[in-house]
């Protein structure tokens, strides 16, 4: 645990920072707001983290293709001065990402190829998955998005009527995985009408969310958001992503806490991230950590292949050490399963 004293706490700091006021707009709930402010200005980031002048020229240099962003409420969750803060990693750029590195590509998991119509992607049998959303909370340096089209991939009109039309004629559908982007992006009432359209197709039995805002932005969580996802014919999952127990403060266990509370089977998968979490401690106080917040740890992915997030990879054979040394320590449920996406395969592909 840190001590308060090494966190960011930018109510407290003294002048607000020119950036700091942007996008407010009135009426607005707190999460919405902590999206608006979230910092897009790597200087502006070096500078509350008290980090040297040198990283944010770095930073502004490999943000060309995917730029900074970090909300508020994540940011005070970083140690400041601290160069190898494991959340800081998460969210920093740095020159590495314009490295060229043979094997890592822009879409190294086939999305492209297994798009059904706007907005509607099918890998595996029974589970369509549903881009709500382009945005994210924050922009997470090895996403395997990247370089992903969202735009093309959107439904052209903005409540879905395609990926509609197609999820309710195919009856071998039983679940429908909302993702993006991020899903809970969306305000509580698109959210909630693509919801309600979703549980009026017979055949769809679950619905399931991907989403990193409550671990990114707690308030995300509001009595509104568990009103809409608890009222429905359609049996809720939320699949979390955290990565390191230092993302899971006691906001966000409270909000993760509510979830469960309703009912919903609430998961989280993690991606095995070099100088993140590659080492037994931090897996297993994670996976600890998440039994405390009553999430269950589902997935640790092996990083998919993209371009510029070769500098995150762990060797394979690294992360079959380390889920041996949790099964040695944790109770079965608390070790995730260990994965890797293979376009083209009917699942994802267990690594041990
Ligand atoms: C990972 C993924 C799913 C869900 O897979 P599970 O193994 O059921 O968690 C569904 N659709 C796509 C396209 C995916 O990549
Ligand atoms: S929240 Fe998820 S989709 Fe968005 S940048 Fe991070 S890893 Fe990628």
């Amino acid at each position: 645990m840190l001590p308060a004293s090494s966190s960011v706490n930018p109510r407290s700091s003294a002048a607000p920072l020119p950036c700091e006021s942007a996008g407010t707009v009135a009426g607005s709930s707190d999460w919405q707001t902590e999206l608006n402010t979230a910092i897009r200005d790597p200087h502006h980031l070096c500078h509350v983290l008290r980090l040297p002048t040198s990283w944010a020229n770095a930073a502004v240099r490999a943000s060309r293709h995917v730029p900074l962003l970090v909300p508020w409420s994540y940011l005070s969750r970083i140690r400041v001065g601290d160069p190898g803060d494991p959340l800081l990693r998460q969210i920093l750029p740095i020159d590495e990402e314009l490295r060229e590195v043979r094997g890592f590509t822009a879409d190294p998991v086939g999305d492209t190829s297994s798009k059904r119509t706007a907005g509607l992607l099918q890998k595996y049998s029974g589970r369509a998955l549903m881009i709500t959303a382009g945005a994210c909370a924050v922009h997470c340096r090895f996403c395997f998005r990247r370089h992903f089209a969202y735009q093309e991939a959107l439904p052209a009109d903005a409540s879905g009527e395609f990926a509609l039309a197609e999820i309710a004629a195919d009856t071998s559908l039983e679940e429908i995985v909302l993702s993006g982007g991020d899903p809970f992006v969306l305000p509580d009432d698109r959210l909630a009408k693509l919801l309600v359209q979703l549980s009026q197709v017979p055949h769809i039995k679950r619905v399931r969310i991907h989403t990193r805002l409550p671990i990114m932005i707690p308030q995300r969580v509001t009595g509104e958001l568990l009103d809409g996802l608890s009222g429905l014919r359609l049996d809720p999952v939320v699949v979390v992503h955290c990565n390191h127990p230092s993302e899971l403060d006691g906001h966000v266990r409270t909000a993760l806490v509510s979830l469960v509370a309703r009912g919903i089977l609430v998961f989280n998968q993690s991606v095995l991230l070099r100088g993140v979490n590659d080492d037994f401690a931090t897996l297993a106080a994670l996976s600890r950590r998440l039994l405390e917040c009553r999430v269950v740890p589902y997935y640790l992915h092996q990083l998919d292949r993209v371009a510029g997030a070769a500098h995150f990879e762990v060797p394979v054979e690294r992360g079959r050490q380390l889920i041996c040394q949790l099964r040695d320590a944790l109770p079965g449920y608390a070790v995730p399963r260990y994965v890797r996406e293979n376009a083209g395969e009917a699942s994802k592909t267990p690594l041990a």
